[in-house]
This record gives structure tokens, C-alpha cells and sequence, in this order.
């Protein structure tokens, strides 16, 4: 760490997936850049405890949970035998080779990474407190601010016990309890929720608002809220928690809402999952000229540069969606302006996937924003329940939707519900972003039999022309 050099083209705050992809870009770029981040490799929330761990562990319940329905195909296995210990190592493994392969990758760059926190002195330079304790400066052309956000907290959940679990802590499954309430209908919570029902919990999920996952379209949410209320034991809408009390086995918690059966009830454990908060504060943001919004997030420009020219910020820091794949695209973008290459941020689709099961993804305009915007769309439909492959999988809960300009029949939007929905969801984003119209999906040839073909028959939903649906144009 002494040697560390004094100055640097770029330097790069935060190293997940926004840090690190604007880290490597910057210097496949040809810039000289530093990386600064406090764990041993480059991988930040999504990678050490955010979208792998836990997609690790959902992997795992869906196993568990095809295992169960295997019975009704004629298969039948003894109940499973949980190795909490090994299960962990399993998960821990596989972040530990991620980040491991991040970390050479960013060697192979030959990245400066330092491991440590950074905070600004003033617009070009920055104060490092390494991990070994060491102090030291660096002066920089360009920041990239990518510091990412951590679980959000209000003082009704804030309380001090181990039976009281994050995140971060709910994905270390120190243990299976028997009675687990979930805090947040997002979809963190759905998916720690879902991670721990196919384990043994028996879970409540509780959620101030009218439904789950706020920002997904009902139709979709429909899908998976029925599903979940076959798995979980209780989902409690409209609903909040005023109150948490420890007792020596377990927490008491008040709920308060409109069908609260219960007002008091005993959980041995709880997830708060009621969102994430921006770590914009303790960077020494006030010695520059970066703004920061009531939010908590950074304010940038279409090219992520913030109100300070020097500084640029990327990721859940800069806003909504918390995404890594935003981050990333972001952090992309801000190197490549620092490049001097004329680019801005101005994806038409970025995808969300929640990865329960089903899995649930939408990208582009939504209905619910449609309807908000008062803007006139054409919405097709095409049920599960006429996909051979989704027969075939025992899984015709499904629903794959197009939302389509109804004077251009251009493609604005795709939502689907439905295993697998992650992945063929970037079809959707592929045929957004290149202005395709219905009649380009309807004539693409996909294959047969996949989940993929409902996204070619919603297309032909929308002229009443679907093969395995017979429902005629309207008009
Ligand atoms: C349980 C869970 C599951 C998730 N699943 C998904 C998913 O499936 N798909 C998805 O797209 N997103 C998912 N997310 C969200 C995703 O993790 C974030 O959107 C993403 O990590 C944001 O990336 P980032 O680069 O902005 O910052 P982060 O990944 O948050 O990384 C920021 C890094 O900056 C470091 N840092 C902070 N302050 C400083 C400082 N002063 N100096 C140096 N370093 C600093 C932090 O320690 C951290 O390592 C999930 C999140 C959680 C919690």
C-alpha cells in the first residue's frame, strides 16, 4: 500500500457491478485507472450479498420445490435432508469464485485496486483509509462515484436482536426457523421469503401497500401471488408493523391495517426488506459541488456527470432502478464520456426480474405507467395455458404480454410471469431498443417447443391470428 502511486486518470469509488464495469471499460479505454473498494475483490453488493448469493439459494428452492411436484409426475423422493453448513459453503463458494475471477480480471487490466474506503477532499482529490489502517491521498482527472446503497431502516424495525435479519444476514441462513415474517412485499423480500419457505420456514410476508411488488403490473403479480399464497403461510396487504418486542424465544410483533386477523403475533425470526438507501453521505461530498436530492441519490446528467464536471456517479447511488445491470451500463457509459466519446444514458428498456417462482420480469413501459401517462396503448395476451412447452413443465400459470403503440404497432413494453420469465425477457429488450413492430416478432421464426414461442404468439394475439389461441380480432 506505500507505494501506492499519487495521482490517477481515474478513479473509481465503490467497486460493484457499476465500479467494476467502469473500472474495466476505462481502462480497456487505454486510461490509467484506480479502483477503490473495501472487500479483497472488486463485486460490491450484487456480488458478495446481493444478486448471486441469493440467486444461488433460489436455485436451491426451486430444486426443492420441483422435487415436492415431482409426486404428481409419478416420481416420488424422501424428504430432503438440509446441510445448512454445506448449503452455505456451496453459496459462499460460488461468490468466492466470482469475485475471485473479477479480481483477476481487474489485475489482467492491470487496475489499481486498493482496498479501502475514499472520501473527496475536494473535486480532484481524494483521502483513502486502506485496510491495514494506512492513510493515504491521490488526485485524480475523473471520479466515478459508485457506492452503491444499503438496506433501508425506520425506527419501528430498528431493533437491536439477531432474531431480526436483513439482507446481508438473512442470506447467511444461520438457521431454518419455523416461523419467519417478512417484512416487504418487494421483490427482496419475496425472493428471501421464497429461499427460506422451500427450506422449511413457514413465512408471513407483510406489506403496507395494496399488493406485491409495487411497479410490476397486477396481471403479472396475479400470477405469482397465487403461487405464493400455496407457499407461504399468510400474505398480509394493506398492512403495517407498528411495533417489534423481543421475548426470549422469538419476536412479538403489532400489526395494524384494515384485515388484521391478529393485531399480535410471535415470529422466531424477522427479514426487514423495506428497501435500500443510497450511500451518498460520509463520501465528503460537501468539499465538491455534487447535489445531492431529497432521495438521498446523486444528481447526474444524461451522461452521469454530476454538478461537479470532474465527477461522474453511477448505480443504485444515482438513482432508481436499483439495478446491477443498470449500474453496470452506466458505469460504461461514464467511462466512455471520460473518453471523450460522445455517448449518454438513454436505454429505452431496462429489464427487472424478480426470481421467485414464478419468476416474474418486465421491461420497457408498463401498463400501470400507460394508464398513468394517459397514454393509448394495445395490450395481447398469451396465456401459458396454450404453450406445449409450459404443458410440458406442468407450468401453464404463465402469462406473457406485449404492449404495442396502436397506430404504429411498434413494441413499447413486455411483461411475463412464468419460469424463466428472467431470461426471455431480454428478447423483449432486444426488440425495444430496435424499434421492432409486432409483425417483426410475429415473423421470427422461434423455436419449438420453448416458453419463447408465447412471446411470437403474443404478437400474433395482437392481429387475432394466434395459432394455439383462437380468439378473432376485435372491429
Ligand atoms: C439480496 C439482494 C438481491 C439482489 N438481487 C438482484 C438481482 O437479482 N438483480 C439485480 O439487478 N439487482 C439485484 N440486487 C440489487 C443489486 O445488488 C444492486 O443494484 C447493485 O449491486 C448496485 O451496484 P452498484 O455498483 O451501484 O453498487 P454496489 O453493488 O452496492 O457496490 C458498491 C460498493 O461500494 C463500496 N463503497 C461504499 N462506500 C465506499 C467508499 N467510501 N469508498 C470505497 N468503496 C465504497 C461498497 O462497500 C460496495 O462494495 C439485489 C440486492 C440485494 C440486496
Amino acid at each position: 500500500m506505500d507505494n501506492q502511486p499519487s495521482s490517477t486518470e481515474v478513479a473509481v469509488i465503490g467497486a460493484g457491478p457499476g465500479g467494476y464495469a467502469a473500472a474495466f471499460l476505462a481502462a480497456d479505454l487505454g486510461m490509467q485507472v484506480t479502483l477503490i473498494d473495501p472487500e479483497e475483490n472488486p463485486g460490491g453488493v450484487c456480488l458478495y450479498r446481493g444478486c448471486i448469493p441469493s440467486k444461488a439459494l433460489l436455485h436451491v428452492a426451486k430444486l426443492l420445490s420441483e422435487a415436492e411436484e415431482a409426486k404428481n409426475w409419478g416420481i416420488e423422493y424422501s424428504e430432503p435432508k438440509i446441510n445448512l453448513d454445506k448449503l452455505r459453503s456451496w453459496k459462499n463458494t460460488v461468490v468466492n469464485k466470482l469475485t475471485g475471477g473479477v479480481g483477476q480480471l481487474s489485475k489482467h487490466r492491470k487496475v489499481n485496486y486498493i482496498q479501502g474506503r475514499a472520501i473527496f477532499s475536494d473535486a480532484r482529490n481524494l483521502e483513502i483509509d486502506d485496510v491495514q489502517g494506512k492513510k493515504h491521498k491521490l488526485s485524480f482527472d475523473y471520479a466515478i462515484i459508485g457506492t452503491g446503497s444499503r438496506p433501508a431502516t425506520i425506527p419501528q424495525l430498528s431493533l437491536n436482536s439477531p432474531r431480526v435479519l436483513n439482507s446481508t444476514s438473512a442470506l447467511e441462513i444461520e438457521d431454518i426457523p419455523k416461523s419467519l415474517l417478512v417484512v416487504g412485499g418487494g421483490y427482496i423480500g419475496l425472493e428471501m421469503g421464497s429461499v427460506y419457505a422451500a427450506l422449511g420456514s413457514k413465512i408471513t410476508v407483510v406489506e403496507m401497500l395494496s399488493g406485491l411488488l409495487p411497479g410490476a403490473d397486477r396481471d403479472l403479480v396475479k400470477v405469482l401471488h397465487k403461487r405464493l399464497e400455496a407457499k407461504f403461510s399468510s400474505i398480509m396487504l394493506n398492512t403495517q408493523v407498528v411495533e417489534m418486542r423481543e421475548l426470549k424465544d422469538g419476536i412479538k410483533v403489532t400489526f395494524e391495517g384494515e384485515k388484521v386477523s391478529e393485531a399480535e403475533q410471535k415470529f422466531e425470526k424477522v427479514i426487514v426488506s423495506i428497501g435500500r438507501t443510497p450511500n451518498s453521505s460520509g463520501l465528503g461530498l460537501e468539499n465538491t459541488h455534487v447535489k445531492i436530492n431529497d432521495n438521498g441519490f446523486i444528481e447526474v446528467d444524461e451522461q452521469r456527470r454530476t454538478a461537479e464536471h470532474t465527477i461522474f456517479a453511477i448505480g443504485d447511488v444515482a438513482g432508481e432502478p436499483m439495478l446491477a445491470h443498470k449500474a453496470s451500463h452506466e458505469g460504461r457509459i461514464a467511462a466512455e464520456v471520460i473518453a471523450g466519446h460522445k455517448v449518454a444514458f438513454e436505454a429505452r428498456a431496462i429489464p427487472a426480474v424478480v426470481f421467485t417462482d414464478p419468476e416474474v420480469a418486465w421491461c420497457g413501459l408498463t401498463e400501470t405507467e400507460a394508464k398513468e401517462q394517459e397514454r393509448p396503448i394495445e395490450v395481447a395476451r398469451f396465456p401459458w395455458a396454450a404453450s406445449g412447452r409450459a404443458l410440458t413443465m406442468d407450468r401453464t400459470d404463465g402469462v406473457t404480454k406485449l404492449i404495442f403503440d396502436p397506430d404504429t404497432e411498434q413494441v413499447l413494453g413486455m411483461g411475463i410471469a412464468g419460469p424463466g420469465a428472467g431470461e426471455l425477457i431480454a428478447e423483449g429488450v432486444l426488440a425495444i431498443e430496435m424499434g421492432a413492430l409486432a409483425t417483426d416478432i410475429k415473423l421470427s421464426i422461434h423455436p419449438h417447443p420453448t416458453l419463447s414461442e408465447t412471446v411470437m404468439e403474443s404478437a400474433e394475439v395482437l392481429f387475432g391470428q394466434a395459432t394455439h389461441i383462437y380468439r378473432p380480432k376485435r372491429g
